[in-house]
């Protein structure tokens, strides 16, 4: 007995004509969830509820278990770099386990090979294709295979050739400080430039961080000093302080909260327990937001 009362009355074909229709239109909605949650995190409505992270607003707002969040969150992101994966989502070509397998891919991929180029759009859409209209299991199967082969090919330290366009005067150049450094080769010479410029790179880099240990850490005056900071942690109940205007929610993030000034220090404000409170990181990311525009936080970021 079913809580549908019409469907017993249906004979067999019409219900397998409906449930293909519901099925249909189910996929359909789950690409205009995904869209939804896109604008959601666009416009960092979970912040402004009062949620710490989208994960945070899709589990507990939301009512999805931790690993329906995670898939929906993954498909979303997989749409922000390859928007041809929202038809075949709504065409039920790729589920949206794949669609987060490939994200979670992509995300290594970038993560991993820093210095490899991105995959090109027509890359990308083989990669959808493989993903589209298989398995789960064949999903990742295939996935790891092409992450295994990538880590390998890495560790060969493979030559490439590189073809130079330079002026006249720079190969001459070019010929003189080859001859100057003893190398027969240009391949040589950039080989000990780089190493050289590397090199140098690193000891710059370790003065810098030798000078940032011997200053004391409250020389600026726009850091809470730790014992400011460990009041705050404690006023705060370990807690994230940022209390939604709209549903008056306070947010439940407890994870690298970092101290924030009430009357921000770029205008003035103290450095000081009464103008201090703990917010997490994308709370304190969404009041810089709305002090000095996306524009400065985005600049600071990069
Ligand atoms: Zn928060």
């Amino acid at each position: 007995m079913t809580t549908t009362p019409l469907l017993q009355t249906m004979d067999d074909q019409e219900l397998i004509k409906t449930t293909l229709y519901f099925s249909q239109k189910e996929r359909y909605y789950t690409k205009i969830l995904l869209d939804h949650l896109m604008e959601i995190e666009d416009r960092r409505i979970h912040l402004k509820l009062g949620y710490e992270s989208l994960f945070a607003y899709c589990t507990r707002e939301l009512s999805y278990s931790e690993a329906e969040a995670l898939t929906r969150i993954g498909a979303m992101r997989l749409l922000r770099k390859i928007p041809e994966a929202a038809e075949k989502i709504a065409q039920g070509q790729l589920t949206l386990t794949n669609a987060s397998l490939l994200q979670g891919h992509l995300r290594r991929q970038e993560a991993s090979l820093p210095e490899k180029k991105e995959n090109s759009k027509e890359e990308e859409l083989q990669l959808l294709a493989k993903c589209s209209n298989t398995s789960a299991r064949k999903c990742k199967e295939m996935l790891e295979e092409i992450e295994q082969k990538a880590r390998g090919e890495e560790e060969e330290d493979r030559t490439v050739t590189i073809t130079l366009k330079v002026k006249q005067s720079v190969l001459k150049k070019i010929q003189e400080v080859k001859k100057e450094r003893g190398v027969k080769s240009e391949a040589e010479l950039i080989e000990l430039l780089c190493k050289e410029e590397l090199k140098r790179e690193k000891k710059k880099q370790e003065k810098a961080s030798e000078k940032e240990t011997v200053l004391p850490p409250a020389t600026t005056k726009r850091c809470f000093p730790e014992k400011m900071r460990k009041e705050l942690l404690k006023r705060a109940g370990h807690q994230c302080c940022y209390i939604s205007p709209l549903t008056g929610r306070r947010c439940e993030g407890t994870s690298e909260l970092q101290a924030d000034h009430v009357y921000p220090a770029a205008w003035g404000g103290e450095t000081s327990i009464e103008n201090g409170r703990m917010l997490c990181r994308g709370h304190n990311q969404l009041l810089a937001r709305e002090c000095f525009g996306d524009h400065k936080v985005d600049a600071k970021k990069t």
